[in-house]
């Protein structure tokens, strides 16, 4: 089940569980744990109290009280003291023993922090990687709907050498593509003013998490135009070209392949069982049957890259499933861009790109 990173205030959020980041004492701080206390009522400090602390790297579970969700697990992250006294190791065992006891506690969805991210000092980078690394490895085993819930702006940021790496990327397409104006156009100048963080969407109501509606394609960017039913005769040519070894035949039952048909055979030319692929996508399994049961299927563009990127498919291929579900690859939009800079580099880690989407405000692979 998938993972999502989203912006917005934890105590708003209509999750089974929050979880908290916790002082050893449980009876409440500042940052988030205040925050949490604040909206939960002081019926919470006295569970608390009950509990008698919480060693770090540990979880306690308490009802929610007044807040909009039924548990608040209590997690201690790690005091940063310059990464060598096991914080890494601690920081994981905050994330896994807070999943372990969601699970336990039946709940399906689980919204996170970013734990000791704030006053407790662990760089907000790494934090946000163990994180990502932590939550992604537990959800290919479990069945969970995760949010990583990022409170400001500033508390937010990829590596620098990414950020600048995919940045620079960006304007050397988008100057490509731009530069017959007269002047380069630069991506930064649709959105205010740097960093591009700043036009991410802030959730203001409470998210309630549901099924999975499949709907276009909605950013801000132009659209390519929907694929033709049927190949054109040189778009057909192209194509069996590419198929190299296969026979005629296969290759023109490829052409018309539908998303669903040749998602489906990709999966079995990668051996890849149908549940690895899903949540390697960072897919929910309720619109994986929808693809799988319905040959027409049409996915949302981020839903066919997130497949693309599991599949580890190349850009030319990549390409080509896109384009079964009628999209394209431009060099006029930043989500693209990105994508294409990830594939070229052979880095097909989803939530990793995802990271990155986030950091350049894009809308995000997977559910
Ligand atoms: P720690 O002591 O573990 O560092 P903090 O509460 O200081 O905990 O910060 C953890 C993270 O939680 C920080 O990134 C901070 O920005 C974030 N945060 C603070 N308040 C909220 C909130 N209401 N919702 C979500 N995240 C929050």
């Amino acid at each position: 089940m998938p993972i999502q990173i989203i912006r917005n205030d934890i105590t708003k959020l209509n999750c089974d569980a929050i979880v908290n980041a916790a002082n050893s004492s449980l009876l409440g701080g500042g940052g988030v744990d205040g925050a949490i206390h604040r909206a939960a009522g002081p019926e919470l400090l006295e569970a608390c109290r009950k509990l008698g602390g919480c060693p770090t790297g540990e979880a306690r579970i308490t009802k929610g009280y007044r807040l909009p969700g039924k548990y608040v697990i209590h997690t201690v992250g790690p005091v940063w003291q310059g990464g060598g006294r096991g914080e890494r190791e601690l920081l994981v065992s905050c994330y896994r023993e807070s999943l372990r006891l969601a699970l336990e506690y039946q709940c399906e969805t689980v919204a996170f922090p970013l734990i000791s991210s704030g006053v407790y000092g662990y760089p907000k980078d790494q934090a946000l990687k163990v994180a990502v690394d932590t939550i992604g490895e537990f959800l290919l085993e479990h069945e969970l709907f995760v949010y990583l819930v990022i409170f400001d702006r500033a508390s937010y940021t990829i590596g620098e050498k990414l950020f600048a790496d995919i940045r620079s990327y960006i304007d050397d397409r988008y100057v490509e593509l731009h530069g017959d104006t007269g002047r380069s156009r630069s991506p930064w100048e649709e959105t205010s003013s740097l960093p591009p963080l700043s036009s991410a969407p802030f959730l203001e109501e409470p998210v309630v998490p549901g099924e999975f509606e499949e709907a276009s394609f909605d950013r801000r960017e132009p659209l390519p135009a929907a694929c033709p039913a049927k190949s054109s005769p040189d778009a057909a040519g192209k194509e069996r070209t590419a198929f190299g070894k296969s026979g005629l035949d296969d290759a023109l039952a490829q052409i018309d392949e539908s998303f669903s048909q040749m998602l489906l055979r990709k999966i079995d030319e990668k051996g890849m069982t149908d549940a690895q692929c899903y949540k390697r996508a960072n897919m929910d399994r309720k619109l994986f049957s929808k693809i799988r049961g319905n040959v027409w299927y049409k996915p949302k563009k981020q839903t066919a890259v997130a497949f693309a990127i599991t599949l580890e498919l190349s850009l030319e291929e990549t390409k080509e499933l896109l384009m079964k579900a009628g999209f394209a690859l431009s060099h006029s939009s930043k989500f693209d861009i990105i994508i294409e800079y990830f594939i070229e580099n052979g880095n097909y880690n989803v939530f990793e790109i995802n990271e990155a989407l986030f950091a350049f405000d894009q809308s995000l692979l997977g559910a």
